[in-house]
């Protein structure tokens, strides 16, 4: 027994923390711990939504009947009782559930919003309640309100309790909740640019506004890996690669919380890296639906990005609402103490997503109660309980407690870490900013960085006969004229350039704080001026309805408009949405918008296809009859000018998919797949056909000039697991423009014990070249990342032949000695 624990000590003391302790800060964490009662310590863990302490009063109210699902189905109500609920008129809706503070609301619903000071009172100093999160009604206030309302709220905390509240928001690509801010592009055309500095930039600018707006503390980055493209928050990561993800976390890290994660200052803010993890793959590719994964691939690639956002210190993280193989990570005691706090030695913090300490009952029936429910969450590792609406937890947690089912020391070390995130935010010393100080706060220079970052995610896919760029001077010699036809839903709304997470949760009824933005209508009108631009758009959405609802087709319209036009843009996707209201039933872009692309190519004019959508929409049918296509993905309030600027040719594309682009329903696939996943066809007596066919690959994207690769080199044709390799490759601006190239290095193992993935991308960089100009790049790649996990669930690196691939450039090299490791991480 002395010998097991003693053995246990050392292994902890070898483990290094993720976060290097500061033992001052440390102390202080004692300190304040040994004076708190039971109660303080369970309020401490529980975080309520800001709508219960404030009073919605309503007028001219009109029920939205996708926000009414979507809240029945967040509290876990049963689908018959929800399509009951759904066929009554908007009067009993509202008389059933107006009451509760939940918006269910169309917007021309004037919502008037206060606080309620009683409340909150009785909140922080009888539930000693330690963190509230979101927006009155999840849409934006003014940094003035929120300055008022957190100020209040840190007011009571210190009064009460002495500890400062942890306010939370889903700024997400940028001050999501505060109006007047910067919004960036949203992270998937960040995973398109391949440009980290731009994601820590963005990260930057989102944590000063936040802090503008008095907020300590954002529920982002995401990395959950978009590796199912039907799966409604594709775009709220950086796409399908572990790499990418994991680059992209780093760097967004050190943007939001500075350089050093034990004392942030007041223009940085704290993380919740989310949604930890696997969330990405739901089987049924409806949002929070459990994902079955081998596994390899759990350890491999849907962990790695948590933990090198563990290792780069990120404050928090929000665990993953569903379930993997069957056990839904809120119960998991290996995911969420095992892996992180134990074998990373992370001393972070982890709060619940939305209610999910009650879906362990309601929806995922592993607990028979809500009780239940928090004892097996509790003890799995949870910290703070996202409970919005509610202070049961307190009283269950507590009985929990006393009869002796969830330990003192389990509590003790939760409030640690809560109170560990405060004093490393600061916000003992410092419960608010103030506001004063931050005068850059939606100014021209992050409007700029927003700019720059659209136009670096902006994919240019096709672009036959040189259609673009789409000069005025070229046109004129052509045609002595220059009309262009902008068409398509997406061609004149703000909406869908910003997408979800965007003033509102869903991005909806938000035009009025996005109006000094410009459509892409209205920013290819500055470029080419407005007598040149005729706007017929031929199908346009329903803004009254779900987000996948259109109004009746006008496609003759638009198909008369064309003859006055020598080309046409065409701006087709999808309107914006996020969570389980963006679930889809067909992977295939509308029909309307399919049948409007068809019946404007009849017309013979070039088309220009422009694909504004959160997730690769399928548009084999139509991708041929487009001379060029662009994908600006969710490019955000500047990706109007970005399109125009790259368009024109004032600016250059340089990005490339961030994800596998499928051409079918049954082809869906991510680039790393098992080799035998892609057979094509199989020569025999039937000649088996097991092609996967792709729309675009992975990683691909072309832009206004060319690059040649050559030299592909590697320092060594064998070596050992601690080997660094050093592989180097020259690229060459072969074009006449200046341009930018994400340079991308593959690894492929050719023979493995399990079957080896076709390739792994393992690093990239991104370079500028001027026309004519070579530059060496250098990637020092430690052997060890070529390791994978075995059958036996151990990294392993095997004895035999690699390839390394860089553009079109390969070199082989060899392992010369079979490594297996007995440590979870290597
Ligand atoms: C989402 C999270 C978000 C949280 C708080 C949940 O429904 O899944 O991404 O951070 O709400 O708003």
């Amino acid at each position: 027994m002395f010998v097991g624990l003693c053995c246990a000590a050392m292994v902890a003391q070898a483990q290094k923390p993720a976060i290097p302790r500061d033992a001052e800060l440390e102390a202080k964490i004692e300190k304040t711990l040994g004076k708190m009662t039971l109660d303080e310590k369970i309020g401490q863990m529980l975080e309520l939504n800001l709508d219960v302490m404030g009073k919605m009063t309503v007028e001219n109210a009109k029920v939205d009947r996708e926000k009414v699902r979507s809240v029945m189905q967040q509290y876990g109500a049963p689908p018959k009782e929800t399509e009951t609920l759904l066929k009554m008129t908007d009067q009993q809706i509202i008389d059933k559930l107006g009451s509760y503070p939940v918006d269910i609301y169309q917007g021309e619903t004037k919502r008037v919003w206060q606080l309620n000071e009683t409340m909150l009172d009785t909140l922080i100093s009888k539930w000693k309640v330690g963190s509230i999160l979101n927006a009155p009604g999840t849409r934006a206030p003014s940094v003035e309100q929120w300055q008022k309302w957190i100020q209040l709220i840190q007011k009571k905390s210190m009064k009460y309790l002495g500890i400062p509240d942890i306010y939370g928001l889903d700024h997400n690509h940028g001050v999501t909740y505060t109006q007047g801010g910067t919004l960036f592009p949203q992270p998937i055309n960040l995973g398109a640019s391949f440009n980290t500095e731009l994601a820590r930039v963005g990260a930057e600018i989102c944590a000063y506004e936040s802090r503008a707006a008095n907020c300590p503390w954002v529920y982002n980055p995401v990395v959950d890996l978009s590796r199912d493209p039907r799966w409604p928050r594709v775009w709220e990561s950086f796409g399908e690669d572990a790499i990418v993800n994991s680059k992209m976390v780093v760097a967004e890290i050190k943007g939001y919380q500075g350089d050093d994660p034990n004392h942030i200052d007041r223009f940085h803010v704290g993380t919740s890296t989310k949604h930890y993890f696997a969330y990405g793959a739901p089987w049924t590719g409806k949002d929070r639906t459990p994902a079955y994964l081998s596994p390899q691939i759990i350890r491999e690639k849907y962990f790695e990005p948590f933990k090198q956002a563990a290792l780069a210190g990120t404050l928090t993280m929000m665990v993953n609402s569903a379930s993997i193989n069957g056990v839904p990570v809120h119960a998991s005691y290996e995911y969420l103490t095992k892996w992180l706090k134990e074998d990373l030695q992370w001393d972070g913090m982890l709060v619940t997503d939305w209610a999910d300490i009650n879906n362990l009952f309601s929806r995922e029936k592993v607990a028979k109660d809500k009780k239940d429910a928090i004892r097996i969450a509790i003890n799995a590792g949870i910290d703070m309980s996202m409970d919005p609406y509610s202070v049961e937890f307190c009283i269950l947690l507590k009985e929990l407690v006393q009869e002796g089912k969830v330990s003192m020391d389990r509590i003790d070390d939760a409030v640690r870490r809560i109170l560990r995130v405060k004093y490393r935010l600061g916000l003992f010393e410092n419960p608010n900013t103030g506001g004063k100080g931050f005068e850059k706060f939606g100014s021209d220079e992050f409007a700029a960085a927003s700019l720059q970052a659209a136009e670096e995610s902006i994919v240019l896919l096709k672009n036959e006969d040189n259609t673009l760029p789409l000069d005025i001077k070229k046109f004129k010699v052509q045609s002595s004229k220059f009309k262009v036809l902008l068409t398509g839903p997406n061609a004149n709304q703000m909406r869908c350039l910003h997408g979800g997470w965007s003033y509102t949760w869903q991005g909806s009824k938000a035009e009025d704080l996005a109006e000094k933005y410009n459509t892409i209508y209205e920013a290819l009108c500055n470029k080419y001026g407005q007598e040149n631009i005729i706007l017929e758009q031929g199908v346009t959405y329903n803004e009254g309805g779900a987000y996948y609802d259109e109004n009746e087709p006008e496609i003759q319209k638009a198909v008369d408009a064309a003859a006055n036009a020598d080309v046409i843009i065409a701006c087709i996707g999808e309107n914006s949405y996020t969570e389980t209201p963006g679930n889809l039933t067909d992977l295939w872009l509308s029909q309307n918008q399919r049948d409007l692309v068809k019946a404007l190519a009849k017309t013979g004019k070039p088309i220009i296809l422009v694909l504004n959508e959160g997730r690769p929409r399928l548009i084999a049918d139509i991708e041929p009859l487009a001379k060029a296509v662009v994908d600006i993905l969710i490019p955000g309030n500047y990706g109007g000018d970005a399109l125009a600027n790259l368009l024109a040719g004032d600016a250059n594309f340089s990005a490339k998919m961030p994800y596998t682009y499928p051409r079918e329903i049954n082809s869906l696939n991510t680039y790393d797949y098992k080799v035998s996943e892609e057979v094509g066809t199989m020569a025999g007596a039937y000649n088996y056909d097991a092609k996967v066919s792709l729309q675009w690959p992975f990683g691909y994207g072309i832009s206004y000039t060319t690059y040649e690769y050559s030299n592909l080199k590697i320092d060594k044709a064998s070596f050992t697991a601690d080997d660094i390799l050093t592989v180097s490759v020259d690229v060459k601006n072969t074009g006449s423009r200046a341009g930018k190239e994400a340079v991308l290095l593959y690894s492929s193992d050719l023979i493995a014990s399990i079957v080896p993935d076709n390739k792994r991308l393992r690093d990239f960089t991104k370079i500028e070249l001027q026309p004519g100009e070579v530059k060496t790049v250098t990637f020092r790649l430690p052997a060890k990342s070529l390791a994978f996990v075995g059958a036996d669930g151990r990294w392993i690196l095997e004895e035999g032949d690699f390839i390394l691939k860089v553009g079109n450039q390969t070199v082989p090299t060899a392992c010369a000695q079979t490594k297996v490791w007995d440590t979870p991480n290597i």
